[in-house]
């Protein structure tokens, strides 16, 4: 069985962090608490 490694994004303006097997967030993407989009967004890892 593969082991993905995956990503994390912190958002900037409440902490939400998200999880993806991604290596960037999709243009589209919000923040599911506070509604801000990806430029928000600080990768962890
Ligand atoms: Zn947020």
């Amino acid at each position: 069985m593969e082991e993905k490694k995956m990503h994390h994004f912190r958002c900037l303006v409440c902490g939400y962090v998200y999880e993806t097997a991604d290596e960037k967030l999709p243009d589209d993407f919000v923040c599911p608490l506070c509604g801000v989009g990806p430029d928000q967004f600080e990768q962890i890892d």
